[in-house]
């Protein structure tokens, strides 16, 4: 009995090191390709137009706190605070430009308006919505796509696709339907497969926190702007609880915070592979790859 046991542990601790080090690998092979990093432009410029989710699912911090998103629950994104953001970005900007930010962005009810603003600033642009698919119909859907819209990503973590079913039940015409993406699709039990599950920098109870920083890059500084409903931009789309701000939207032109030494500081930190700051020091997001 103690010899199965014994048994089963070393396998698991071998699996383990192994995944260990093809992580490490990775993650040495994504640091390299930042050597030469150009922080003229992040590719991502998320934006968080209202501070609030409609689910509680049980790996992210969303309706886990009181004092997330700079104690701003329910709060919307002041939108002359959005237009200026949209116009501090270049015309011709053409990486990914994000209205939401750790949330339900459908809780929005101003976002085909939101949308159609940045589309015609940002012509370039490719314009994206991640939601949970709750609130999803086939107007909306429309609004989405003719203001401007490039995709529609939805992920659907009920156990059964219902959320999937039901909109693939519309029946929207095609150029429509091709602008939609469902994720987790073959991973309906994204609990169990544990695929992205992460502690979110520690801002999710009851995930363990690695005792000591990890020797570990993190890409997330030098590819994602992220902006929160009050203009602060945080230093990563983990800090839900917006820990370290790198500036104010609506203070500074964001590409200038996007240039600013406290970024400069941090990211030569992780190129070093060293994580022994406030938050990262928390975190055991692999460091590359999706969120
Ligand atoms: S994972 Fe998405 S849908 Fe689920 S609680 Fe978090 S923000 Fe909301
Ligand atoms: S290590 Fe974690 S907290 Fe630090 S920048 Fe990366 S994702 Fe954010």
């Amino acid at each position: 009995m103690i010899g199965e046991i014994y048994q089963d542990y070393s396998k698991w601790m071998v699996k383990k090191f192994k995944l260990m080090r093809l992580r490490n690998h990775l993650n040495k092979r994504e640091a390299s390709k930042y050597k030469n990093f150009n922080r003229e432009m992040p590719k991502i410029i998320q934006t968080q137009t209202i501070a609030s989710c409609n689910f509680n699912c049980s790996w992210c911090p969303a309706n886990k706190h009181k004092d997330l998103y700079n104690n701003g629950m329910g709060k919307l994104m002041d939108e002359k605070l959005f237009k200026k953001i949209v116009r501090d970005i270049p015309k011709d900007f053409s990486g990914d430009f994000l209205p939401f930010l750790m949330n339900e962005p459908l809780l929005d009810k101003r976002l085909p308006e939101l949308i159609r603003f940045a589309r015609k600033n940002l012509p370039e642009a490719h314009i994206r919505i991640n939601t949970n698919g709750s609130l999803l119909t086939r107007q909306n859907i429309i609004e989405f796509i003719d203001a401007g819209a490039n995709r529609i990503a939805i992920s659907d973590y009920t156990q059964k696709k219902t959320i999937k079913k039901r909109i693939l039940g519309l029946e929207l015409a095609e150029d429509y339907s091709k602008k939609l993406k469902f994720w987790w699709d073959k991973n309906p039990q994204y609990e169990k497969t544990g695929i992205n599950i992460h502690n979110r920098a520690g801002n999710v109870p009851s995930f363990p926190i690695p005792e000591t920083p990890l020797r570990l890059f993190c890409n997330k500084p030098f590819i994602e702007l992220p902006i929160g409903w009050d203009g602060s931009v945080v230093l990563c789309c983990q800090d839900w609880k917006f820990k370290i701000i790198m500036g104010d939207a609506k203070k500074e032109n964001i590409l200038k915070i996007w240039k600013n030494s406290k970024y400069d500081e941090i990211r030569k930190n992780l190129m070093n592979f060293n994580r022994d700051m406030p938050l990262c020091r928390y975190c055991d997001f692999c460091g590359f790859g999706i969120k």
